[in-house]
């Protein structure tokens, strides 16, 4: 159904009973799925159509990840004309769209990276927390690096490493005892800053506790440090500008590997192809997934500088190869329709238009949200934004979380889907925006618009 197809109730109706019979979704609760649901037949730019006709602004891009928009037909074409030609083989072989997708990479991080690929952004965190600890063997013999400095309140994952690796209680509680060695330091959220600190006035004391950090745990023992530049899911927390260079200093002093997480920041999300790219340095590890692709097949990769894919380098009987491998890496068809969507990214110029447009937004929204109390932040970076809700401005009491729930709900019924943090108790009250890149200035206007109207229902629902 495209987006001028007839609505057709009985088949929504069809498909809704059939899917609650029979299919157990991710994260939603079911019983919330009896009554509100959306059934998704098409899609253009940035808007998604249900199958009772109801079309929604998506300014959640999916789960931040169609970044090039919906209905690009030609990805369909071009996945048809690589199925027809070969649509399998191991990536122990290789492929003509694997490897110009990896020579795209490797153009776009600067010439110095070899990349791995795998299939989803936790899948790409794991291989990454595995080279790290395998390049340790490799390179320190009489070392033990096993270890990875992870921060709270962080998301890296679904797979029981990438959890422990994670900081959001609410997804890790259910799965004790968690897997691995992940040592968790405080995480740059400034606005409520764990260490009780003022913003600006704080000497970078975070990032000062990694260095404490890798000195107590024993630097011959840390293998990583795993960042998300951007924090997104816990509700778009953008470092202060020396934060993460002070970390990669860090790194450096003691050899710890640099593990960016891009999976949502890259991609053009913030700006630039790679949120790391604004503040100059340089990941030893980077994870990518969902904008590779526009989430238009599953594709991911473990991209590592070549200082670190050396290591993997040896004769057969040293057995220095990387010791793992997936399936579907490298898939064919996946990669060739990552390859013309990053070529669409670069044609249209999509970093600088989420640039440009997340300017549009943060202007509007500043303008329009502030004059309601309940407003406490807005921030982010390009089309990556959070819009922080508390009781009022003065306390930074967060606003009750069935009233934030409120708020996307009223958006939902005005026609947007907007987003809400995760992260436990202490960071849930955010609205989340991460709208697909091609996002227009009336469709960004729709959205200040209902979220003017959204706040101002949820003041009025207060008094
Ligand atoms: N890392 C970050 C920062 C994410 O936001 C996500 C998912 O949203 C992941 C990793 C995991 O990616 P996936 O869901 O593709 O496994």
């Amino acid at each position: 159904m495209s987006l001028t197809n007839q609505p057709d109730p009985e088949a929504r109706r069809r498909v809704v009973a059939q899917d609650l019979e029979n299919v157990m979704h991710p994260i939603v609760q079911h019983r919330a799925l009896e009554t509100s649901q959306i059934v998704v037949t098409g899609g253009q730019g940035s808007t998604i159509v249900d199958a009772d006709g109801s079309t929604y602004l998506d300014a959640m891009a999916g789960l931040w990840c169609v970044n090039i928009g919906y209905g690009r037909t030609e990805l369909a074409e071009i996945a048809a004309e690589q199925m027809q030609q070969i649509a399998y083989y191991p990536h122990t072989a290789m492929n003509l769209p694997a490897a110009r997708l990896g020579e795209q990479i490797n153009t776009l991080m600067g010439g110095d990276y070899h990349t791995y690929f795998v299939n989803s952004g936790s899948e790409a965190n794991e291989a990454g927390f595995k080279v790290a600890r395998q390049y340790a063997k490799h390179e320190f013999p009489g070392q033990f690096r096993f270890k990875t400095i992870a921060r709270h309140y962080a998301y890296h994952g679904t797979t029981l490493a990438t959890l422990a690796a994670g900081g959001m209680g609410e997804r890790k509680t259910k799965f004790e005892p968690y897997a691995g060695e992940f040592i968790h330091v405080p995480a740059p959220t400034c606005y409520r800053c764990p260490l009780g600190l003022e913003s600006g006035k704080c000497g970078m004391a975070c990032a000062k506790l990694i260095e404490a950090t890798i000195q107590a745990e024993g630097p011959q023992t840390v293998a990583e440090i795993i960042v998300e530049p951007i924090m997104s899911a816990v509700g778009v927390a953008v470092p202060p500008d020396e934060y993460l260079p002070m970390v990669e200093r860090i790194c450096r002093k003691y050899d710890v590997l640099l593990h960016v997480d891009e999976v949502i920041n890259g991609f053009g999300r913030t700006g630039k192809m790679f949120a790391h790219q604004h503040y100059g340095i340089s990941p030893d590890i980077m994870a990518i997934a969902k904008g590779i692709v526009s989430a238009y097949l599953p594709i991911a990769a473990t991209v590592v500088k070549n200082k670190v894919f050396e290591s993997f380098l040896g004769e057969v009987a040293e057995a220095r190869q990387v010791m793992q491998v997936n399936t579907y890496g490298g898939h064919p068809v996946s990669a060739a329709v990552a390859v013309r969507n990053i070529e669409i990214m670069l044609e249209e110029k999509l970093p600088e238009r989420a640039a440009t447009m997340g300017a549009y937004l943060m202007e509007g929204f500043k303008d329009r949200l502030f004059r309601h109390g309940i407003t406490g932040d807005i921030r982010g970076k390009g089309l990556l934004i959070g819009i922080e809700l508390v009781t009022d401005r003065e306390s930074k009491v967060q606003l009750d979380g069935a009233l934030v729930q409120g708020v996307v709900d009223f958006c939902k019924a005005n026609g947007v889907i907007v987003g809400r943090s995760g992260g436990g108790t202490r960071h849930s009250n955010t609205i989340v925006l991460s709208p697909p890149l091609v996002i227009t200035r009336t469709e960004c206007d729709m959205l200040i618009e209902v979220l003017d109207k959204a706040l101002e229902a949820t003041v009025a629902k207060m008094n």
